[in-house]
């Protein structure tokens, strides 16, 4: 089974002002199977690190490491990463005008792959994935994201993540924006891939809701690019009740 291994890592965002400290020595480590809540005020970093594992350009890895199964994701390209089994969902999910969902599922399948899927047993399962997303047939002939509502772009995110397998995924505030009804329906394809591939999940979230459906195994608390405490889902339990007001008393 597999481990992604975050190694005081420190990152650096471009602004116009020049680049800005915001990760400051983070350390974590998901095996495979494990799921590991990221919570934390806004602000602190999260997404942060989600794009730093993505490999997004303007954020810079200054210091540390991010290894995944020894293997140095940071030198690795953006195609690199989702071969070697890392699924990032955006906060923000871009759109690809031209491109269908159904031939962006099966271009990335077959680049994560080195294969093509055989088309039979391929179309079977996007429409399983799909009518168990609740998903109408007709988001799959339609550009990928491309006037989706902002539940559809969420429901097409775990989709993706249904249908590619990865061994990690980083889903970042997945849960914003989407009723008590689509997030069940988000949870529960989460949950499928849980059980069905082992997927080992890193859900940053600032609020604990989703953690009602997707059970974490461990929660971490980011505070100023830091993770300030860990522990259980107690710990998630504990911030649902009292917020994050004294982590932020002498920040
Ligand atoms: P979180 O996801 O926890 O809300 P972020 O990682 O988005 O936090 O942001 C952490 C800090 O980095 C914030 O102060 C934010 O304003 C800053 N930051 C992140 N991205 C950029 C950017 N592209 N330009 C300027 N500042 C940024
Ligand atoms: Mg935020
Ligand atoms: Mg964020």
């Amino acid at each position: 089974s597999s481990v992604l291994e975050i190694k005081d890592l420190h990152v650096s965002v471009e602004t116009e002002q020049g680049a800005k400290q915001i990760l400051r020595g983070v350390d974590l480590t998901i095996k495979q199977g494990e799921t590991h809540a990221i919570m934390g005020p806004n602000g602190s970093g999260k997404s942060t690190l989600a794009y730093a594992i993505a490999g997004h350009p303007r954020y810079e890895v200054t210091s540390g490491s991010i290894l995944l199964d020894g293997e140095e994701v940071t030198e690795m390209g953006v195609d690199e990463r989702a071969q070697a089994g890392l699924f990032l969902a955006m906060q923000y999910p871009v759109e690809i005008p031209g491109v269908t969902n159904a031939n962006f599922l099966r271009t990335a399948k077959t680049a994560i792959d080195g294969e093509a899927p055989a088309i039979r047993g391929w179309m079977k399962e996007v429409k399983t994935a799909m009518d168990n997303l609740r998903m109408d047939e007709s988001f799959a002939s339609r550009n990928v994201n491309e006037g989706f509502s902002g539940g559809e772009k969420k429901r097409n995110e775990i989709l993706q993540l249904e249908l590619l397998t990865p061994k990690f995924a980083v889903l970042d505030e997945t849960d914003s924006g989407l009723d008590v009804d689509a997030l069940k329906i988000v949870s529960e394809g989460v949950n499928r891939a849980k059980d069905n591939t082992g997927l080992g999940l890193m859900l940053i979230t600032h609020y604990t809701r989703i953690l009602r459906y997707i059970k974490p195994d461990f929660v971490h608390v980011f505070v100023n690019g830091r993770i300030a405490e860990q522990g259980g889902p107690e710990l998630a339990d504990r911030l649902e009740e009292e917020g994050y007001d004294r982590f932020l008393v002498d920040a």
